[in-house]
């Protein structure tokens, strides 16, 4: 049981978690609980309290309070939780990972399993931390994982650290893995009152030393065009061909306003998905911005388009449909500095400069903290989310560990 955080991550990376888009079944994947059974497994095998797991897949664990009865902070340290999930993007495979361990001696980054695909060093600032540490890729066939198998392994290791350093003191620890968040259903079913922690810290983020408070505000747009279909041999003067109004609402969309076109703080209208024929046509739409109001403004951008493609295209209907995703973190984290302030001194401690990074999108803390769980995010060391680039370092990985356990430390001290 005396794993290391790399034992641990190469373990959970072998198995494949994948969630699907658009099923109707939950978690999306019954794959997914493979992994989940596994952790019950090992959180009862470190010694964990409260082992369970739910019907929806949510596997929980408690890490009791371990101060002595005379301790002035005995019974006053509010309970913290870890969360991370279990599933990998959809937008890679994830299956028969080949994780790659070797130690980064500078350059770019050949992948054995495609010789067209590298990990630049020119687009990865990150590697030059690394230098002479060991990091880990997939073989390029596949992506990673490290999102967020690296957040797992880090709380589990985290966890057997304090279980094994009863000097460590810590109040309430609480433990949470979800299903299904790359697909924005990682708390549908994340039950509250179980959980029943007052601040949360999920395990999902980037770059060692990078933490985070804020996420974008977020709303799907689905534009849907209504068209006639008919023979095109007898078209003439009766076809009403979707395709060509949508033509002409994707070429209005702002390219300037657009995620490969900005960065920081600037939001984007993207579109990510399109399916067409003449009878309709279908264009997915993201909105991002950090600041919630600023959602309408785009809004606002896609509706003066459809009015002008209208005009244009009188014979077709036009529907326009905003869906509330998430929003900001921030706009619902509250006045309560505790639960930022503790992190940073953590990460202090843990010999780290630390640095609050805007994410450009959303974890599972966006719609925890909207719930009343105030829920910032810590690094890992993962990098390149989502493709076959996925890229971790061990180093940011196990600062990541020192990190969570100097956090519940941390607010025990300030407790008393
Ligand atoms: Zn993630």
């Amino acid at each position: 049981m005396n794993d290391t955080a790399l034992d641990r991550f190469l373990r959970y990376a072998k198995i494949d978690t994948q969630s699907a888009d658009d099923a109707t079944t939950y978690p999306s994947t019954a794959k997914q609980l493979d992994l989940l059974k596994l952790l019950v497994e090992e959180l009862n095998g470190l010694g964990l309290k409260d082992v369970t797991m739910d019907e929806h897949g949510y596997v929980m664990a408690t890490l009791p309070e371990n101060l002595p009865p005379d301790h002035p902070a005995r019974g006053r340290v509010p309970a913290i939780g870890f969360i991370a999930h279990v599933d990998t993007s959809p937008s890679a495979s994830g299956k028969d990972v080949k994780p790659q361990v070797f130690e980064y001696r500078g350059g770019d980054i050949a992948l054995s399993g495609d010789p067209n695909l590298i990990i630049r060093a020119s687009e990865n600032p990150a590697l030059l931390e690394n230098l002479g540490k060991t990091i880990v890729t997939s073989d390029g066939t596949t992506l990673l994982g490290a999102d967020d198998k690296a957040g797992i392994a880090i709380i589990m290791t985290a966890a057997q650290t304090l279980l094994a350093n009863p000097a460590l003191l810590h109040g309430d620890i609480r433990i949470c893995f979800t299903p299904d968040e790359e697909v924005g259903a990682g708390t549908k079913y994340f039950d509250m009152q179980k959980f029943n922690a007052r601040f949360a810290y999920t395990v999902d983020g980037n770059r060692l030393g990078e933490l985070n408070q804020e996420t974008f505000s977020a709303n799907q747009a689905i534009i849907m065009v209504h068209g006639r279909s008919i023979h095109p041999g007898t078209a003439k003067g009766i076809m009403v061909n979707s395709i060509r109004a949508m033509g002409d609402i994707i070429i209005r969309l702002p390219k300037d306003v657009a995620p490969e076109a900005t960065e920081g703080y600037e939001p984007f209208i993207h579109p990510h998905a399109l399916e067409g024929a003449e009878a309709r046509s279908t264009l997915k739409i993201l909105l991002r911005d950090f600041r919630t109001p600023g959602l309408k403004v785009l809004q606002d951008k896609l509706e003066e388009i459809v009015a002008e493609v209208r005009a244009l295209h009188p014979q077709t209907k036009i529907e326009l449909q905003i869906k509330e995703q998430y929003r900001n973190m921030k706009d619902h984290m509250g006045s309560d500095q505790r639960v930022l302030d503790r992190l940073w001194e953590a990460a202090l401690r843990s010999g780290l400069e630390p640095r609050w990074k805007p994410i450009r999108g959303g974890t599972d803390g966006s719609r925890l903290t909207e719930r009343g769980l105030p829920c910032p995010n810590i690094f890992t060391g993962g990098q390149n989310f989502h493709g076959a680039t996925e890229w971790l370092s061990v180093h940011g990985m196990e600062k990541s560990v020192e990190t969570a356990v100097h956090l519940v430390q941390v607010w025990v001290e300030k407790s008393s």
